[in-house]
């Protein structure tokens, strides 16, 4: 039989690539109707290893992140929590599921720690690989829950998996670039590494009454962190071509300025076409492009997963994504795998942009492209390390220095705005197929009561809107704070 791939012709070093998933991912269901679906981990490995990619790299099952590590970035009263909480005994947690933002978007489901366990630890388990050389190239795609806080949960995300990667990077690495290509802004991982120069963060992200309401181009990191959080405002229906034209240009002076010794890729592919909670345009092969490119500086490469709602698409996204890590890109007729029927009716691995409109015009991006410039300007290239902050610390010391750095961000008067208020659902999108009949039966019993399928959203989202009202405000372009 011939392969199912063809090599990338560009490919000038063939990495080690190392792979994890934990076959229990797929059996976590954070209820009905919930637009996030680990079942798309599941997917994606049976692509994967239809595809035949086992062959091409090593394939681990991590060992599930512990409270104590996980308390090296969150606080221990919010872990504690999180590993105490059933949908059994919530009721007596009703003060600490709104201290934690915990059952609105983010609810208490059965498994719901060991879910988190399984997330961080492939994450934490791929950044200690590639600090020990293991591997040049480490993939968790049950990662990149990169909204969860120090001490809440948010946005579908409860332990940030990435700060937990990145600080065991740091152990071993000066400086650890972060990127971020999630439709939404990567508030989590900005908000932990704001003030350090240590760890750069560059979010590429729809910004403008959009969840999580940050990530403005003015926000570029505070004291010693000051220009190294860049954000990327788009608007919607972002094309591959547009999409290529600010992330390689930006992305390489990033590079070239601050030189990081390792790289952690954020992949959520809610960015990708048809998402049912994202509103950009953009092919599997434009968000490929990001993963190509990012692979081409040859760092130490951590890849994570994220958002990503239309199934059948985050899985043809990652198992491609998976093949680029190999060297390889996928043919494009999908392989016989227990998963086939949701790939109908094309069969077919590409997701292809719609005709929707490009709200991104050449002005804006120029203009906004020429800001962030002189923000990378402003660095003076990579900041050296002084001896006492180099790795080998006791990891609690390295710790220590963090939360006390995180006593610096003022206050997030945003942070309760929900994923889902901003869902971009057209009447009768929630019967797509890939909700495995669950979403459509319900829409099925609201309309019988006269409901749309947002309406139990929107009086939340009334509520909380008028508290958070920055969200909601105009979106124009400020110039960077001096
Ligand atoms: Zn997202």
């Amino acid at each position: 039989m011939s392969e199912k791939w063809t090599p990338v012709p560009e490919e000038t070093q063939k990495k080690r690539v190392c792979y994890f998933f934990d076959s229990d991912i797929g059996g976590f269901h954070y209820g009905p109707g919930h637009p996030m679906k680990p079942t798309r981990i599941r997917m994606c490995h049976s692509l994967v290893m239809n595809y035949g990619l086992y062959k091409r790299m090593e394939i681990f099952r991590a060992k599930p992140a512990t409270k104590r590590e996980m308390t090296q970035f969150h606080s221990d009263e919010y872990i504690d929590f999180l590993s105490r909480i059933t949908p059994s005994n919530m009721g007596s947690y009703v003060k600490e599921q709104y201290k934690y933002n915990v059952g609105d978007d983010c609810p208490v489901f059965d498994g719901m720690f060991d879910y988190c366990s399984i997330s961080a630890g492939g994450s934490m388990e791929g950044a200690a690989r590639l600090s020990r050389d293991k591997c040049d190239i480490a993939i968790n795609w049950a990662g990149g829950l990169h909204h969860a806080k120090k001490n809440e949960a948010s946005g579908f995300c409860y332990v940030n998996d990435i700060v937990l990667g990145i600080l065991e990077l740091l152990r071993y690495h000066t400086r650890v670039l972060y990127i971020d290509i999630d439709v939404h802004h990567g508030d989590g991982v900005e908000e932990a590494f704001y003030t350090t120069d240590r760890v750069m963060t560059c979010s590429f992200h729809k910004y403008g009454e959009y969840f999580p309401g940050t990530g403005e181009l003015r926000d570029v990191g505070i004291g010693k962190g000051k220009y190294y959080a860049l954000n990327f405002p788009l608007r919607d229906g972002i094309t591959d071509q547009t999409y290529r034209d600010v992330f390689r240009p930006v992305i390489q002076q990033v590079m070239d300025t601050y030189d990081p010794s390792a790289v952690v890729l954020q992949c959520g592919t809610d960015s990708l076409s048809g998402d049912k909670l994202g509103c950009f345009n953009l092919s599997m092969k434009g968000h490929a492009d990001c993963v190509k490119f990012v692979k081409s500086f040859n760092k130490p490469l951590l890849m994570v997963g994220g958002g990503g709602y239309t199934m059948r698409n985050v899985s043809r996204a990652w198992a491609f994504e998976t093949g680029l890590a190999t060297g390889v890109e996928l043919s494009p007729s999908i392989p016989m795998n227990e998963y086939y029927e949701y790939f109908g009716p094309t069969y077919e691995l590409d997701v292809k942009p719609s005709n929707m409109e490009d709200m991104n015009t050449p002005r804006y991006l120029d203009r906004v492209r020429n800001i962030l410039s002189d923000n990378l300007r402003r660095q003076g290239g990579p900041p050296s390390v002084q001896m006492q902050d180099v790795p080998r610390l006791p990891i609690d010391e390295m710790m220590d220095d963090i939360g006390a750095e995180d006593d610096l961000i003022p206050p997030d008067e945003r942070r309760h705005q929900r994923l889902l208020d901003t869902r971009r659902q057209a009447d009768g999108e929630l019967s797509d197929s890939d909700d495995e009949g669950e979403v459509r039966r319900l829409t099925v019993a609201r309309r019988a009561r006269g409901e749309s399928s947002r309406a139990s959203w929107a009086s939340i989202s009334a509520q909380r809107q008028a508290l958070h009202l920055t969200a909601l405000d105009p979106v124009p372009i400020r110039p960077c704070r001096r």
